[in-house]
């Protein structure tokens, strides 16, 4: 498959390529442009012309047109799915499950500009003012530029581009190299269910050359980042005074409390699976697991005998649950945090093996040090660490124990337990006898700390993506 760019509705192709091949074997999938800053240049002032575009469309417009949108991807699902998993390596289950996200997330965003709302300002609330009537609205900001992961390229690409053109704005997507050929077609969509051309456009190539020349672009007036943090520190100290929202990386944590003897292999099945969805590559994927030590021993036992159960390999094969990983070079990095964990005296009890270039065995690997990275990094591959604790505080200590913030969990049937996790755990979203792993896609989700700056969810993008402008009327 040819890729190409999209710039005012053309299709734009470059001499230099780069090619994307398929995670499970190398195989050739595609081209895209090597786009650069004349690209990234063209987009911005396309871009401009699309949001005085979008100006002309009523809220009801841009809703139906989103509405469309949202139809044709669900009619498209097949295709869709398909390109998921040859760019991705997802297997056919997950990649399913992706589009039915996206459709909902434009679904939602659709409803979201209907409902971009000011208030009414009570002037005279201030001593001395009398006559002054007015409110504030909630306008568009104009371009925004969207740089996305290659790990949910569809739905995290709908995220950022259906609320931004929910409340008016124009957009021009960097999608990663990886995996952008689903995100052309994507903006063809839109552009195919109503928007003006102008109003959407993409700009393929590499991160340092087209993502960084979309960043320090005067006209983008906000960059909407889904990726690493290492990423999200270069774009924040390249782009100068925009406004951001950085939905970064994680670790994230569970605790398994004493209480949990009689469901402890359902909650090993929900870790397992949260673990190694998409072979880890999630970011909110299970990666640190502290369980009372009364119920340690079990636990482990619960969780490697559903890990073994899981089919690796070939994500093409309907049988499969856990495919590759991205790329060799992520493959070389998970070994060797297995490895540096394993020197650091953690125990492998299932898994531990590298099957090709890019599969790695579901592995569980116990009494992690803190040290090693597997605890203080972000390891994005197929791979869980459980360690014992005594007590909630030593479980809350250990996940407050990063420098991320994006979700936690806690199984408990003790409610003060749950309050004291809620209250004490440093993330931007706490599941109680849930895995971090969970969300839906109309909840406000993004992180602390580390893991990021602004919400997502079509309703709390819409405000990241708008800005207040007051106004007030002298009435005397
Ligand atoms: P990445 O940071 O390597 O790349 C993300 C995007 O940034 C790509 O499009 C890339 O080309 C671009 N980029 C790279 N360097 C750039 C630069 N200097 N300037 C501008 N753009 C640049 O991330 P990835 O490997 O594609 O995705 C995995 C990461 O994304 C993980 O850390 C994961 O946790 C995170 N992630 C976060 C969320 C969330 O919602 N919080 C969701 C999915 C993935």
């Amino acid at each position: 498959m040819k890729g190409y760019m999209l710039i005012a509705g053309k299709r734009v192709f470059k001499g230099e390529e780069i090619e994307e091949r398929f995670p499970y074997d190398g195989s050739p999938v595609g081209t895209i442009p090597r786009g650069g800053e004349e690209d990234v240049n063209l987009a911005v002032e396309s871009a401009k012309i699309g949001f005085e575009k979008m100006k002309s469309l009523t809220s009801y417009e841009r809703f139906r047109i989103l509405e469309r949108a949202a139809r044709l991807l669900s009619k498209r699902s097949d295709r869709f799915a398909e390109l998921l998993v040859k760019e991705v390596g997802k297997t056919v289950k997950e990649a399913f499950g992706e589009v039915g996200r996206a459709v909902n997330t434009i679904t939602l965003s659709a409803e979201e500009a209907k409902r971009v709302l000011g208030e009414e300002v009570k002037f005279d609330g201030a001593p001395g003012i009398k006559g002054k009537v007015g409110f504030y609205r909630r306008v568009p900001l104009g371009v925004i530029g969207c740089i996305t992961p290659f790990n949910f390229p569809l739905n995290l690409t709908c995220h950022k581009v259906a609320p931004a053109l929910a409340a008016g704005n124009a957009v021009v997507i960097k999608p990663s190299e990886n995996t952008s050929l689903v995100v052309i077609e994507l903006a063809e969509l839109l552009i195919e269910a109503g928007f003006p051309p102008e109003a959407v456009n993409v700009v393929t190539g590499y991160g340092e050359e087209a993502g960084d020349a979309l960043v320090r672009h005067p006209g983008v007036r906000m960059v909407t980042f889904t990726g690493s943090v290492q990423t999200g520190k270069i774009i924040m100290s390249r782009g100068g005074l925009k406004k951001y929202a950085m939905e970064l990386g994680s670790n994230s944590g569970v605790y398994i409390d004493s209480d949990q003897s009689e469901k402890l292999s359902q909650v090993a099945e929900k870790v397992a699976r949260g673990g190694f969805a998409l072979a880890g590559q999630v970011c909110i994927s299970v990666q640190r697991v502290f369980v009372h030590d009364s119920l340690f021993d079990r636990f482990v036992g619960e969780l490697s005998s559903f890990t073994k159960k899981l089919k690796v390999g070939d994500p093409r094969l309907e049988e499969t649950d856990v495919g590759p990983v991205i790329d060799k070079q992520a493959a070389d990095r998970i070994m060797d945090w297995i490895d540096e964990a394993k020197k650091l005296g953690g125990e492998i009890v299932c898994g531990g093996k590298r099957l090709s270039d890019t599969l790695i065995e579901p592995t569980v690997i116990t009494n992690v040090s803190r040290k090693a990275k597997l605890f203080r990094g972000e390891v994005f591959g197929p791979v869980i660490m459980v360690n014992p604790v005594s007590s909630l505080e030593e479980g809350i200590e250990n996940i407050n124990d990063s420098s991320y913030g994006l979700q936690a969990g806690i199984f408990t049937n003790n409610l003060k337990n749950a309050f004291k996790f809620v209250e004490e755990v440093e993330c931007g979203g706490i599941m109680v006898n849930e895995i971090p792993t969970f969300r839906v896609d109309q909840m406000p989700y993004g992180g602390v700390k580390e893991s990021g700056i602004g919400r997502e969810g079509p309703k709390f993008a819409v405000e990241e993506m708008t800005e207040i402008k007051t106004i007030c009327f002298d009435t005397e």
